[in-house]
């Protein structure tokens, strides 16, 4: 596991990767942690300054730059910028790790969180929806309305109860069946969906809607019921071992040599889920599977894009026609490069009205748990994008990831302004729906949206 370990240690990490930083500066205006605060530390350049300093041991890894690489959002706005191409993304999660394996953050606080959320709930599909469904009962009987006035509940519990998501009625298994062919017309691909974890709990519509349109589109869909989390999560948190058992558990559940391709829809997993490679050593039977993995893995914008997905015909002018604004999610616009597709996507729905979000690629705060972990830090950055949105006018916002969806309509509801949130995909399956209406559906258990005028 030599050359695995390396890659995820500063101390044993490619020199050349930490070296390439010139301090130029240039990243400095992306960085919204550097943005608010205006001290060096708190900036890609800074941060990079510590890591080599710690890689070339002349300092000691310590408690401050823990803090800071915990302030670090990981929104990767800083690769984008970066004139020289320094790889931000292995020097986090390589940080991370060490900061992990030190154990100088180590309270018996957070290792009961720790242990409790990334290493038992999000470690198995099956804990995760026992538990999904107990909140589903707990939020469906009103008791999380009660939760604020009972005084025997600490405050920083009811807090983080306060931040739980609302769970779907249904979850990914039960809209959507193990295959799912096309009806009316002939099968062009074969792809497997991947369901994701918050995704598959939170969102399960936005799944069902991803099927729909990989069906309208001519794409047999392999969707394996209670797939697991990708590990994103545990990547991004230092738990290297964790991330190669889930990456394990997930190639093994679909088959793979069937698959012209495998779809995400969440942002934030699909910068994961393509490569799954550097998470094995090199020479390995799970390295050589993981890289093809990888080749066949795209995201749902440009999987459709690439193969030129049908654009909805609607003549009907009595028809919804919403202002719709996007919100750049980190992982794909900075994670994954992903830009124009959705754009795309969007302009092609007709009467609506496509309007540019000033300062879309800014993070909006989310950033996994971020927003747990650093909810002063997450709200200034989330009410500078309500901000913005609210300049633009639109009735639906639109965005492609779980964390992102959830935390800027959370933000919309505080401030009582009637702007939907909604994944583009979401949009184009109800587009699609309005256009062909008198088609069967293979939907089961779904809602229609209310497309705003
Ligand atoms: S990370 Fe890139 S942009 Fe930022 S200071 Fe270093 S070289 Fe310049
Ligand atoms: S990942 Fe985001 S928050 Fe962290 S240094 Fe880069 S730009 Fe700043």
């Amino acid at each position: 596991m030599n050359n695995l370990n390396s890659r995820f240690s500063l101390l044993s990490l490619d020199p050349t990767i930490i070296q390439k930083c010139i301090h130029c500066g240039m990243c400095l205006p992306s960085c919204p942690t550097y943005q608010e605060t205006k001290i060096e530390r708190n900036s890609p350049r800074g941060r990079i300054s510590l890591m080599r300093a710690i890689a070339e041991k002349r300092m000691d890894l310590t408690e401050l730059f823990a803090h800071e690489l915990y302030f670090c959002l990981g929104c990767l706005a800083c690769q984008t910028a970066c004139p020289v191409g320094v790889d931000y993304k292995t020097l986090f999660e390589a940080s991370r790790q060490d900061i992990e394996k030190s154990q100088i953050l180590n309270n018996p606080l957070r290792q009961i969180a720790r242990t409790a959320l990334i290493r038992f709930l999000f470690r198995s599909s099956f804990r995760l929806r026992t538990f999904g469904k107990m909140l589903r009962v707990y939020q469906s009987i009103g008791l999380d309305r009660l939760v604020p006035y009972l005084p025997f509940i600490p405050a920083k519990l009811k807090d983080m109860m306060a931040q739980l998501p609302p769970i779907a009625s249904h979850f990914s298994s039960e809209l959507i069946q193990p295959r799912e062919t096309p009806f009316h017309t002939k099968v062009r691909w074969k792809v497997g969906l991947l369901t994701g974890c918050v995704q598959d709990l939170v969102y399960s519509k936005i799944n069902r809607d991803t099927v729909d349109v990989l069906l309208y589109n001519g794409c047999e869909v392999i969707c394996p019921p209670h797939q697991g989390c990708c590990g994103s999560l545990h990547a991004h948190n230092g738990e290297l071992k964790t991330a190669q058992l889930l990456a394990q558990k997930l190639m093994d559940a679909f088959p793979l040599n069937e698959l012209d391709a495998l779809i995400t829809n969440a942002a934030g997993c699909g910068s994961h889920l393509k490569h799954f490679s550097n998470l094995f050593p090199p020479g390995t039977p799970w390295r050589k599977k993981a890289e093809e993995w990888d080749k066949k893995v795209f995201d749902i914008h440009e999987w459709l894009v690439k193969i030129g997905f049908s654009k909805p015909k609607l003549t009907d002018t009595s028809q919804p026609q919403p202002v719709v604004t996007y919100h750049d999610a980190c992982h794909l616009c900075h994670g994954q490069k992903i830009k124009n597709e959705p754009r795309i996507i969007l302009n092609s729905l007709p009467f609506i009205r496509f309007v540019e979000l000033e300062e879309s690629d800014h993070c909006c705060g989310s950033a996994g748990i971020y927003n747990i972990l650093q909810p002063e830090m997450a709200h200034k950055l989330l009410n500078k994008k309500i901000a913005k949105i609210k300049q633009t006018a639109a009735s639906i916002l639109c965005t492609a990831n779980p964390g992102c969806l959830l935390f800027i309509e959370k933000g919309l509801k505080k401030q009582q302004l009637n702007i939907q949130t909604v994944h583009p995909i979401s949009l184009l399956a109800q587009w699609y729906k309005m256009a062909n209406p008198g088609e069967p559906t293979p939907q089961k258990n779904q809602e229609k949206l209310a497309i705003p005028k």
